[in-house]
């Protein structure tokens, strides 16, 4: 297999622990644990049962933003995860997505540096590992203010020629009602007029909601790419869509084994292969590794050894990352 894509990854959950308990001592932030094996578990899915929902990852989340919160430690994390994404797994296409305004401290960071470090770290990682297509993507948020949402947005396309290629909203429902994604169509059209790449989260967990949910971002968002949509799998009428709209699925595997979105190794199978033999496009990632304890690699091992994809899909799922990536055009592709 040529070099591996990895198109669903969070900041938070990218960058290894070691590194992590170094950021979280050279900024003086009060931690609840003086051990470094009790700060692992503190920032990892470190129980290999998972954990009970979505609201005990966000807890892990809070950590490791609250870490990445200052320009300092978002260089160094943006430099760390795609340098370590081509060390360890040869990872040649990769994208990065984090919610800037999660990582200013309530508004007493400025956005603008936090946004510029990042860009740092990626300028520096494409120096180091010019055989790897980087681009960040920032994230807005279920739980912000559609005013926070649009100023994300405006930063989104304020630096897109350095290396902002899309944009995503993720984070729990308030309330736990279903989410009106209509309130975000005005800066997804924004978004999209000015080229960037829209990925959306949504139905990765809910049930009929969740569901509900993938049928309004199509018909509403008309995002690029989703990621998860897992929920649409055996749902003939989302499985139509998804493939006529040609949108590309990011799946995660071990992530929704470990969110229990997906209850076991079998439900896993009988997803994928509803979207093979269903058309739908997806690519396969990790949703942030270093927190995940899993990497792409076994990803594409677990897939295989379940008998969900051939060695042939698991090839085409790889090359559609590549495809499908916001990570196109100016100098750094034109380095491959
Ligand atoms: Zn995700």
């Amino acid at each position: 297999m040529e070099g591996l894509a990895e198109l669903h990854t969070h900041l938070g959950g990218s960058v290894s622990s070691d590194i992590l308990w170094t950021l979280a001592h050279e900024q003086g932030i009060a931690l609840p644990v003086k051990d470094y094996w009790d700060f692992d578990r503190l920032v990892t899915v470190s129980d290999p049962r998972g954990v009970p929902d979505l609201n005990a990852l966000d807890a892990i989340y809070h950590w490791t933003e609250l870490i990445q919160s200052s320009p300092l430690a978002v260089e160094v994390s943006v430099h760390a995860a795609i340098g370590g994404a081509y060390r360890s797994q040869g990872i040649t296409t990769l994208e990065l997505r984090f919610n800037p305004m999660k990582r200013n401290r309530g508004g007493e960071r400025d956005l603008d540096h936090i946004i510029l470090a990042a860009i740092r770290g990626l300028d520096r990682a494409s120096l180091e590992y010019p055989q790897v297509r980087a681009g960040l993507i920032l994230m807005m948020d279920r739980t912000f203010t559609p005013r926070q949402n649009e100023v994300i947005v405006e930063k989104a396309i304020g630096w897109a020629a350095r290396g902002i290629v899309g944009i995503d909203i993720a984070g729990p429902r308030p309330g736990g009602a279903r989410y009106d994604y209509r309130q975000v169509q005005p800066m997804v059209e924004t978004a999209r007029e000015a080229g960037l790449g829209v990925t959306i989260h949504v139905g990765e967990e809910g049930g009929d909601m969740g569901r509900e949910e993938i049928g309004e971002v199509l018909e509403v968002l008309r995002p690029d790419r989703i990621g998860h949509g897992i929920l649409a799998a055996g749902d003939d009428e989302l499985m139509r869509g998804l493939r006529e709209a040609e949108v590309v699925l990011e799946i995660c595997p071990t992530s929704n084994l470990l969110t229990k979105a997906l209850a076991d190794e079998a439900a896993v199978h009988d997803v994928f292969r509803a979207f093979v033999e269903n058309g739908v496009r997806f690519t396969i990632a990790t949703d942030g590794p270093e927190m995940m304890h899993t990497h792409l690699r076994d990803e594409l091992d677990l897939l295989l050894r379940i008998g969900a994809l051939t060695q042939e899909e698991l090839a085409e799922a790889n090359a559609r990352g590549h495809d499908a990536s916001f990570v196109r055009g100016r100098f750094r592709a034109a380095r491959v």
